[in-house]
């Protein structure tokens, strides 16, 4: 009777923590792509008026124009 149980339980326990982790990941990447439009959206070159893009340096991330070489503004990301 008790394995009965424990052989319905635990397959079902696993699912649901194969489940949450899951939706934890779809959550992060939901955060990333939310963060990236948010960028996209809202940072445009003072400069020329194009897109700021993301980008990395060895002083780490920053902003760059996406007209780059034409203009080379560039701005830290805090
Ligand atoms: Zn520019």
């Amino acid at each position: 009777m008790v394995w009965g149980v424990a052989r319905v339980l635990i397959p079902a326990l696993l699912i649901i923590g194969v489940i949450e982790v899951v939706i934890i990941l779809i959550r992060k990447k939901l955060r990333n792509i939310s963060n990236k439009l948010r960028l996209s959206n809202t940072e445009n070159c003072p400069r020329c008026g194009g897109k700021l893009v993301e980008n990395n340096s060895k002083f780490g991330p920053f902003l760059g124009c996406s007209n780059y070489p034409k203009c080379n503004f560039t701005k830290e990301l805090k």
